[in-house]
């Protein structure tokens, strides 16, 4: 328990940074639990369905972030979190960090590293406000039907403040630990993707080499002990011939080289992450960058 109530959501504004595949829906669902929001994106026309919704729109980081009791950000890359935090070279004052509300929580749901994290946190406290680190897991239809599982790294307190806007867009959600544990636990749950994503593409390759009817396979390893998102979402995408971004492959290898590169630092060798990151460099390289993770699936096949 903590002497800090949550909030009433028409009483607080929350601000949402990244409307891309992910946050907009992620936006939608906080906007639909009652919160007061507030939204900016680098291509403003993705606010559209939001701002028609009653959401307010700011043309700078500095005039949302001094509007917002709460500030969730869902950019792509550890660079645009930096940038969106810490500010433009030169210019911290472009950023959230310097216009943060004392008491005010910055909440990055990024994908994006631990140490990145540890230092967004310490900022925010120098500063009398908090902030968390709160990746997610469950792809775009997670994002869709707010049944995201979101890792969260900070302080106890500043976790139960947040927790009932967590529960508008997600379903398993839990502390892990201090500033960057989440973005740990993230680097875990994208360790066992990169493992199983490229054993679904192979598996599928082979039933289509063997003369098996895939949807079949699909339907019925599906209920067994294969059964999974990547092999029962990601699988049937494949088969469909459907490559369409749901989570993009650049995103995927920003996200194997976090996981690389701290496991290197700890001193652990990942061979299958290795070989998938390998794999999916290639697949980038002839053209995937774009795709969905589920295009791995044609460069498998094809040999
Ligand atoms: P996305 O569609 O590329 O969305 C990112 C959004 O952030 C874009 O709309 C982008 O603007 C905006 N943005 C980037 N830098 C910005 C800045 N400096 N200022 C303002 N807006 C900025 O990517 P996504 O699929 O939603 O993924 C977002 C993050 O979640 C990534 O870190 C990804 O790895 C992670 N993730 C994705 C999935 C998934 O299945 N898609 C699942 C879990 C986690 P523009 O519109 O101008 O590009």
């Amino acid at each position: 328990m903590t002497d800090t109530p949550p909030e009433a959501p028409a009483q607080t504004a929350v601000g949402f940074i990244g409307l891309g595949i992910m946050g907009a829906s992620m936006a939608g669902h906080i906007q639909a639990a009652g919160y007061a929001l507030h939204v900016h994106n680098r291509s403003p026309e993705k606010a559209r369905a939001l701002l028609d919704a009653g959401a307010t729109w700011h043309d700078s980081i500095p005039g949302l972030a001094r509007a917002c009791d709460m500030i969730v950000t869902m950019v792509g890359y550890p660079a645009d979190v930096e940038q969106v935090y810490f500010g433009a070279a030169g210019a911290p004052d472009t950023g959230i960090l310097a216009n943060l509300k004392p008491g005010a929580v910055a909440i990055d749901m990024t994908t994006s590293s631990p140490g990145l994290a540890e230092r967004i946190a310490a900022t925010a406290a120098g500063r009398g406000a908090a902030a968390l680190d709160a990746p997610v897991s469950g792809g775009d239809m997670g994002a869709r039907n707010a049944t995201l599982a979101i890792m969260v790294g900070g302080d106890q307190a500043t976790f139960d403040r947040v927790l009932p806007v967590f529960q508008a867009m997600g379903k398993a959600i839990a502390l892990m630990g201090p500033a960057g544990a989440g973005q740990h636990t993230k680097m875990v749950n994208q360790t066992v993707i990169a493992g199983t994503i490229q054993g679904v593409a192979e598996a599928l390759a082979y039933a289509q080499v063997a003369g098996l009817d895939q949807r079949q396979v699909l339907d019925v390893i599906g209920g067994g002990a294969a059964g999974g998102f990547q092999l029962n979402v990601l699988g049937k995408r494949m088969v469909e011939g459907d490559f369409a971004p749901g989570f993009y492959v650049h995103h995927f290898l920003k996200d194997m080289g976090i996981a690389a590169a701290e496991a290197e630092r700890m001193g652990l060798d990942l061979p299958a992450l290795a070989l998938a990151r390998r794999q999916y460099q290639r697949f980038a390289d002839e053209g995937g960058r774009e795709d969905g993770t589920q295009g791995l699936y044609k460069m498998v096949v094809k040999g």
